[in-house]
């Protein structure tokens, strides 16, 4: 029978939701660096659990959004704050996931995101120093995804960046922060992932990347750990096993005989029972592990590694694994952008219409 603690609890973690997306919308200013990153975080638990967002709340985030964007293209943490990669990726997720036309024309893109335009044309190609920020397998993702969104990606603009991920993976088959580094479920995940938009991810070794990831799901827990010898953690049920839908996908491309047709290649049922057993909180929330406080941070990422655990597949070939209660089942989220698999598709239809923009180093270096 249906063990009764197998209950994700919807309405606590709505409610929690929605006061964070008061919070945020409110005209309450603060010196928080992320804020894009609450509206990302925010609104894709939102759309996991399928609540829509008032008209009115995602006209506030837009506007918001838009105060957060620079001049000279690219999004900071707040509004006139420096441009980041990181809260660009955010703020471009967050406004695909609201999918209006105002979300859409927020983002600049005749000032092509300058915040990587300019570093991906830097002399050597390795730091890609802009505001600080170097050049690891997070920033290339966060480029490569919102490149590839909003239909910026030119022949150049990634040159050489596959190559330099492939050299991040190390020894113990995943992906370090920069080469040498110890391999990390995060960095992993996104070197990856921003190889699969590269189309690049064969410069891999997929092989031992497979044994790497499969061998950080912890047997007793049930959960993922972001390294060797750590402990299990909620976030990772998205940065681990968002990796296997990657990786099937990419030896599936290769022909390998013996991929299951019915499941990923890490146990399913046991990480939701980790998801669903240790990382909610009663008051709503999810968080990393029993004991911690919850955040949106873990409310995002412990959903959506909640969502690939229920979904194989895609399309007609999508197969349901809903561990508990049927009301338990969340929408599908896509592997590579971590957004609804139709938000995806919204966004490139919609910048796919708009001319490919050529990124000069001259138009960057005003
Ligand atoms: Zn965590």
């Amino acid at each position: 029978g249906v063990c009764l603690r197998y209950v994700l609890q919807r309405e606590k973690h709505f409610h929690y939701l929605k006061r964070g997306l008061r919070q945020l919308t409110d005209a309450y200013e603060c010196l928080d660096a992320s804020r894009p990153w609450l509206c990302y975080w925010i609104l894709h638990s939102l759309e996991l659990l399928e609540e829509p967002i008032p008209e009115s709340v995602a006209s506030d985030m837009c506007q918001f959004l838009s105060r957060c964007q620079s001049p000279n293209g690219g999004f900071g943490g707040g509004p006139g704050q420096y441009p980041h990669l990181a809260p660009t990726y955010a703020a471009v997720n967050a406004l695909c996931i609201i999918g209006t036309e105002e979300a859409f024309t927020v983002i600049n893109r005749s000032c092509p995101l300058l915040a990587f335009s300019y570093c991906c044309y830097s002399t050597d190609r390795s730091p890609w120093s802009l505001n600080s920020v170097s050049l690891n397998p997070r920033s290339a993702y966060c480029a490569a995804s919102v490149a590839s969104l909003t239909n910026i990606i030119t022949p150049t603009l990634f040159e050489g960046t596959a190559d330099w991920i492939a050299r991040c993976q190390n020894w113990e088959g995943g992906i370090g922060g920069v080469p040498g580094m110890e391999a990390h479920g995060g960095y992993t995940f996104c070197g990856l992932a921003a190889l699969v938009i590269l189309k690049k991810e064969q410069s891999l070794n997929l092989k031992c990347l497979l044994r790497w990831v499969t061998s950080r799901q912890m047997r007793f827990e049930g959960g993922f750990q972001g390294r060797c010898n750590k402990l299990v953690d909620g976030c990772y049920s998205f940065w681990q096993a968002g990796l296997l839908p990657l990786l099937h996908r990419a030896l599936h491309a290769n022909g390998d005989p013996t991929l299951s047709m019915t499941h990923w290649m890490f146990d399913q049922r046991a990480l939701q029972e980790y998801i669903l057993l240790c990382c909610q909180c009663p008051a709503g929330g999810l968080l990393d592990k029993p004991g911690k406080s919850r955040d949106f941070y873990h409310t995002c990422y412990c959903l959506s590694g909640l969502s690939i655990a229920q979904h194989f597949g895609s399309g007609d070939l999508l197969q349901e694994l809903v561990l508990g209660v049927p009301e338990n089942r969340l929408q599908p989220t896509h592997p590579v952008y971590n957004i609804s698999p139709d938000k995806v598709v919204q966004a490139v239809m919609y910048f796919l219409q708009k001319p490919l923009l050529s990124m000069k180093k001259e138009a960057a270096a005003d």
